[in-house]
């Protein structure tokens, strides 16, 4: 056995990764169940052309972290998918129909939408083999994106920041970095906590006005189809200034590492919360902390979705998914940033240290750590 072949793994996992291959419809995925020690995996379906092992294997560990912070009975995987996720319908539909097929046995792995894929999609999986999240509501699901699931969340994560960082609610400015479903409603529910959105940021440009964006008129203004180059209120900048922009509040909502070292000392900010995953590579989250600002962590900030889709899951009603995703990133958010400030230790250290304490007792109670339901012998 070569010794790279399980270079991924350590005491929490991975405990399966599983390679689908079927040539006669060019259908290339992989799934990783990483660790479901506290219950079945819970990890969205990725489409994209160039996705790997080693990619899937990173965003399985994430939710493993994510879902464990989140104390859902729930642990962590993920599936790619090879492929343009803008190819025809049918197409599109008969590959992950196949895919779900190929995985009906692997009963620790409930599927989710992720880039590339959505609730339609979650709807074919679940008319193969009944194991997905994030369905259409016409099918019982909850539908996250509609509902803001993920933007509520960071929005309380601001909140309990806040008192941490030394500023007040009402009329903190605030920057969203990707206005699409996770920005837009971290800036809806923020600007009705009294904030005050001054800069937002699509693919396109930067739109900044010091005295304040009309938040509404802007959501309407990009639910049109237009870009954020053509609004015709404040300034339009580039899209990369978006990240020197003064405020008190800077929301990334867009892609991974847009904050690295060569950016990071642009920032004017006195709080970084990640509504994207891993917007702030290893060195920029460091300097961050040392300049004395706190960045609140992508799988604590961001995790109203994966509550969300977890809640579905179990059958709940919308609204009491609302204060469920509050109660808990609220907590977990007020927990992680005292043990940073106690410990003198990176925000992400200590949510890292949370979690995987929380999934290390878990394993504890399992006869085979790895596996939720523990196989019986006499
Ligand atoms: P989305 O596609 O709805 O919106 C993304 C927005 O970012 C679009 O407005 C796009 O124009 C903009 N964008 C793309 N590149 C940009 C750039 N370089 N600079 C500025 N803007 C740019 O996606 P979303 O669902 O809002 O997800 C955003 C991020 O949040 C992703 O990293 C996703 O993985 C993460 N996330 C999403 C959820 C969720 O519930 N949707 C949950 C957890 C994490």
């Amino acid at each position: 056995m070569k010794k790279n072949e399980f270079r991924f793994a350590d005491e929490l996992g991975p405990l399966k990764i599983i390679h689908v291959y079927e040539p006669s419809i060019n259908l290339k995925a992989i799934l990783v169940v990483d660790n479901v020690a506290m219950g079945p995996s819970i990890g969205g379906l990725r489409m994209a052309p160039d996705v790997s092992t080693e990619e899937c294997f990173r965003l399985a560990r994430a939710m493993t972290l994510k879902n464990a912070a989140a104390n859902l009975k729930h642990g962590g995987g993920k599936s790619v998918l090879f492929g343009d996720p803008g190819m025809d319908k049918s197409g599109k539909e008969n590959l992950i129909r196949c895919l779900a097929k190929a995985l009906r046995g692997e009963e620790e792995y409930i599927f989710g939408p992720d880039m590339g894929t959505n609730e339609e999609c979650m709807a074919w999986v679940r008319d193969e083999i009944g194991r997905s999240v994030g369905l259409p509501r016409e099918v019982g699901g909850i539908p996250l994106d509609e509902i803001g699931a993920t933007g509520w969340g960071v929005s309380h994560a601001v909140e309990v920041a806040s008192e941490f960082c030394g500023f007040k609610m009402e009329g903190a400015r605030f920057v969203v970095q990707g206005f699409g479903a996770v920005g837009k409603h971290s800036a809806r529910f923020l600007s009705d906590m009294g904030a005050v959105m001054v800069a937002a940021s699509d693919s396109k440009a930067t739109v900044y006005d010091p005295d304040g964006l009309n938040v509404n008129k802007l959501i309407e203004h990009k639910n049109s189809g237009q870009s954020l180059s053509e609004y015709n209120k404040g300034k339009v900048l580039k899209r990369d200034e978006v990240i020197g922009i003064e405020c008190e509040i800077w929301i990334p909502a867009a892609r991974p590492d847009v904050i690295t070292e060569k950016n990071v000392d642009q920032m004017k900010t006195k709080l970084v919360a990640a509504g994207a995953n891993i917007p702030a590579t290893p060195g920029a989250e460091k300097i961050l902390f040392e300049k004395g600002i706190i960045n609140i962590p992508d799988f604590i900030a961001n995790a109203g979705g994966v509550i969300c889709a977890a809640m579905e899951y179990q059958g709940a009603t919308e609204s009491s998914v609302f204060e469920s995703i509050k109660d808990k990133i609220r907590r977990n958010t007020k927990q992680v940033l005292e043990d940073s400030a106690n410990k003198n230790i990176l925000p992400r250290q200590a949510a890292v240290e949370l979690a995987t304490k929380r999934v290390k007792k878990a394993m504890e109670f399992r006869r085979f750590s790895i596996f939720s339901s523990a196989p019986k012998f006499v």
